[in-house]
């Protein structure tokens, strides 16, 4: 037994450790043996692990990780001297050229999502287990070398309860009965992998497999979310299977296994890559017919993960200081394939108002940082796991591909892939391949676009673009569009699209005379866009007329951005919005913006005008309701917004057989001081989803008063009864009803104290932390919170979110005064 007074923190690796590990080490296969059979009823999660392994220079020592309780272990047939294990590491001296090492070890914390989750599905009592790596979650299951450059074949054994069916990432070859009590499950080798994208799923899931040419798909969720997942299950196959053709032919090597998974589980934040068995959230099961702009998104998911297949898994970064290109990669092959295979082809569009917007956002104030940076440790791989590093990476990974073109990006990637299979690389290797396949020399662009924080502006002033950085230095080398309308009666026609080049800061254009020149038309770079006042006044007023959904994208945002730098009144960017979302018919970007229109109205407006500007918002989203591509988007905008009777009319009607939308109302009509514990009752009764408790505790937390939110903190932050992803989402913006501002400021002030005392997985807190956090504040606050990011009492990932709520909180307060 390992010393259970050593409870210390475990130790984090660092850079030069793991690249000294590499050095030392060449790591040949891991052969597991995983028993889930206590987690039934109790709580321990037992693993053996057996490392096969080779060592550069016979004689020297090194460790391997393993947190949580050491019972046994053996290097090279020799008992190790347990008392030496500590922070999560067992030293391994006097190392053969071969060696053989067994660790047997218990992890009991299987209730925090820290790695592994054990959860009891509130509706049946069953319980399922989940476990989730990245960054360097292994070492807590079973002992490894938990870095991304020790790759090793995987060989999974794991023991489970009679009734479980156990995922991994391959094929399970044979599943016997044991004699001493359930069963045994064996899996086929994996290929080379990380240690941070194998995967142990299990519980009495719920399963459907499908042929899709030469892939067998699954698709495996909590028994309790069965009907949503038939209900879905086409749309996913088809997702998956034209992913996989996508990607396969676009990087020149299909997908080697025939297996691949989607686990959808419960309270897991996002989903994770794990090679052929992919994580998905449960609650993107979605328990009402999900709308256009919920099924984008979701395909988007399931493409994501699956470009980290190839971008991820089968060539993995070196170490964590390439995290952000992994994440941008993957974002960006999603929206590409999205569009380029699947049937939601305004994936850009979506991109630009939903996520490309807050990257903006992020990249304008004090928590900016360059794409790229180091990370010293393990525990800082996520700190800037953020907007700029998923989006801002994306949109500069399509600015490269703008810049060389398609089919150049494509020959690069396959070279790439090809070159470095099973093995890992750097950016520089990415780059290499760029600037090889098309003759250009990169250094100077990788430099400006990965290692300069902030967004550069474009000016069209007369016949000249000027570029400008925002640290007054050298903007950066810009390609794009501009696109030059004129005015008909049918709204704004493109009369020419000017192909850009810059560099330096002033461009000569030859634009023919039109009423509105569009700059970054199609949104191909990465930049805030200004023009001169008559231009801005077109652009604001016409928005809705522009032909492509991306243009009217661009237009919103750069309102939206105009807003953000407290150029613009609240007022005008409600103007120009509500007018786009009269008319437009993209349905991938009619959502987000009915949820940029409802934060300018409820939190960016002064209180004597929120009523005012949210009845606006209602009417037009009552308008919209009537058309069917735009009902459930706009019926939730309604019932965020209500704001009079014929407006509960019309949500009481349409609610009758939508139990999503009956909770919104109820939620609306709580907040608002006329909260019907008979009708949430009622719904509670009706409702089948699993998760539907959490839904009442949502429509409580909305009321204005102080038990009321009491009631709510304990259940967020001491029980952690709402589970991570969307309930979580819904509950937070029941809680913080902008309008209820003083009532509030108390649990603003509250939030700041949970920071410093947080506990739980990667994913749980990161999600825990940014959904909860307040959406209103006063000048106190923001002191205090500002010199709580001066501390050194958060860890790096929750400053720097914290940073960036401050600097939001300050813009909102800005625009209500
Ligand atoms: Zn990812």
């Amino acid at each position: 037994m390992s010393d259970p007074a050593d409870s210390g923190e475990p130790a984090s690796l660092t850079e030069q450790e793991a690249r000294e590990r590499a050095a030392l080490l060449e790591v040949e296969r891991y052969d597991v043996r995983v028993d889930l059979r206590d987690l039934l009823e109790g709580e321990r999660w037992q693993a053996s692990s057996t490392i096969t392994f080779t060592c550069r220079t016979p004689g020297a020592s090194s460790f391997v990780d393993v947190v949580g309780e050491v019972t046994a272990a053996r290097l090279n047939d020799v008992e190790l001297d347990l008392s030496t294990h500590g922070r999560g590491r067992l030293p391994l001296p006097d190392l053969a050229a071969d060696n053989v090492l067994v660790v047997d070890s218990v992890q009991a914390d299987t209730g925090s999502g820290n790695a592994i989750l054990r959860s009891v599905d509130p509706q049946d009592g069953l319980v399922y287990v989940w476990s989730s790596f990245e960054p360097d979650g292994a070492r807590r299951a079973w002992a490894c070398f938990d870095q991304p450059d020790l790759k090793a074949v995987h060989g999974f054994q794991v023991s489970a309860p009679s009734a479980w069916t156990v995922l991994s990432n391959t094929s399970p070859d044979v599943v016997l009965d044991r004699e001493d009590g359930g069963r045994l499950w064996n899996f086929e080798d994996t290929p080379r992998l990380s240690t941070y994208v194998v995967v142990v799923n299990a519980g009495p899931f719920h399963e459907q497999r499908e042929e899709h040419g030469d892939h067998d798909l699954g698709l495996y969720c909590r028994q309790s979310l069965r009907t949503y997942l038939e209900r879905d299950a086409e749309e996913i196959f088809r997702i998956t299977a034209q992913g996989l053709a996508f990607f396969g032919e676009q990087f020149a090597r299909p997908f080697p296994q025939r297996r691949y998974d989607h686990v959808f589980v419960p309270d897991f934040g996002g989903a994770m890559e794990n090679w052929g068995c992919v994580t998905c959230s449960d609650s993107e099961l979605y328990r009402s017919p999900p709308t256009y702009a919920e099924r984008a998104w979701r395909a988007l998911l399931i493409l994501h993960e699956m470009a980290h297949q190839w971008f991820g898994d089968l060539v993995t970064m070196r170490w964590w200081d390439d995290v952000w290109l992994n994440e941008a990669f993957a974002s960006f092959a999603s929206a590409w394939a999205s569009v380029g295979a699947t049937e939601f082809t305004d994936a850009w569009a979506a991109f630009l108002a939903q996520e490309e917007l807050p990257a903006y956002q992020l990249d304008a104030g004090p928590a900016t940082h360059p794409i790229r940076g180091q990370v010293s440790d393990e525990s800082h791989a996520f700190a800037s796991f953020d907007a700029i590093t998923y989006y801002k990476g994306q949109a500069v990974l399509r600015q490269l591909m703008a810049l060389v073109g398609e089919e150049t990006f494509v020959e690069a990637l396959r070279h790439y892939f090809a070159d470095h299979a099973w093995a890992n690389a750097t950016l520089d290797d990415l780059m290499g391949a760029v600037g090889a396949a098309s003759g250009r020399d990169l250094t100077g662009w990788t430099t400006a676009w990965l290692d300069q924080a902030g967004t550069d502006t474009l000016s069209l002033i007369g016949g000249t673009l000027l570029a400008s950085s925002p640290d007054g230095g050298e903007p950066r080398p810009h390609a794009l569009r501009i696109g030059s309308y004129e005015r008909t009666d049918d709204g704004l026609r493109q009369v020419a699209l000017t192909d850009v080049e810059t560099s330096g800061t002033t461009t000569r254009l030859d634009l023919p005379v039109a009423d509105l020149h569009l700059v970054n038309d199609g949104d191909l770079t990465f930049a805030s866009v200004r023009t001169d006042e008559r231009s801005l006044e077109v652009l604001l007023s016409t928005a809705a007329s522009l032909p492509d959904p991306v243009d009217r994208a661009l237009a919103v945002c750069t309102a939206w951005d105009l807003l953000y730098r407290g150029e613009l009144s609240t007022g005008d960017f409600l103007d120009c919005v509500l007018a786009v979302l009269a008319t437009e018919p993209s349905p991938g970007v009619v959502q987000p913006f009915f949820e940029l229109a409802l934060d300018a109205a409820e939190q960016w407006s002064p209180a004597v005008l929120v009523p005012r500007r949210l009845a606006r918002l209602a009417d037009v989203a009552a308008a919209r309701a009537q058309e069917p591509d735009h009902r459930t988007a706009a019926l939730q905008t309604l019932a965020a917004a209500a704001s009079s009777a014929e407006h509960f009319e019309l949500l009481d009607a349409a609610a009758a057989d939508d139990h999503d939308l009956a909770w919104r109302v109820q939620v609306r009509r709580a907040s608002l001081g006329r909260y019907d514990a008979a009708a949430v009752a009622d719904l509670l009764e009706r409702d089948p989803d699993p998760d539907a408790q959490v839904r009442a505790w949502g429509v409580e937390a909305a009321r204005p008063t102080e038990e009321a939110k009491a009631e709510a903190w304990e259940r967020v932050w001491r029980e952690r009864a709402v589970p991570a992803g969307l309930p979580q989402i819904g509950f937070a913006r029941a809680f913080w009803r902008p309008a209820q501002h003083e009532l509030l400021l108390p649990w603003a002030h509250r939030y700041l104290d949970e920071l410093t005392d947080l506990s739980g997985g990667l994913l749980s807190v990161l999600s825990q932390v940014r959904i909860m956090r307040p959406r209103t504040c006063d000048e106190e606050w923001l002191a205090r919170a500002e010199e709580l990011t001066r501390s050194e009492e958060l860890t790096p990932v929750v400053r720097t979110s914290l940073v960036a709520t401050v600097d939001t909180l300050t813009r909102v307060l800005g625009a209500r005064s």
